[in-house]
């Protein structure tokens, strides 16, 4: 794995200002910090027009060869099509599409997380690397 993600949690401040903390249900700000976004795998469907694609190029793609395509290196994935990398960070993009982070800061509050992320599909779960008691302390 070559970088690391964190699940930054904290009071939101301009909420609280403005509108007063529930004590019950407080409001939480997040964010991903990612420790290198410029080297993060992840991948996105190109929307751009591939058919210049020759059959030679279909076919290395379908073996799961990189293949050049308008300047870009394309991947080929089933479902999708012509696939290119990601710019950034893919994790700070689809992070809070879920409710992990609402899950993570139920159980471990205020704080820096670390987290590992599982990918189902393109649908991306956190999961936090520490245990909840430990992070309480
Ligand atoms: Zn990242």
């Amino acid at each position: 794995m070559s970088t690391t993600h964190w699940l930054i949690i904290e009071r939101d401040e301009d909420y609280i200002a403005k509108y007063g903390e529930d004590p019950d249900q407080p409001e939480r700000k997040f964010s991903i910090e990612c420790s290198d976004p410029a080297a993060c795998p992840g991948w996105i469907e190109c929307r751009e027009d591939h058919s210049d694609a020759t059959d030679e190029d279909n076919d290395r793609g379908l073996d799961g060869d990189e293949v050049m395509l308008h300047g870009e290196a394309h991947t080929y994935r089933y479902g999708y099509d012509w696939c290119v990398d990601f710019p950034g960070c893919v994790v700070i993009e689809r992070a809070f599409e879920g409710d992990d982070h609402l899950e993570i800061a139920r159980t471990h509050g205020l704080g820096r997380h670390e987290i590992d992320t599982d990918w189902d599909d393109d649908t991306c779960y956190l999961i936090a690397v520490s245990d909840p008691a430990e992070a309480a302390s």
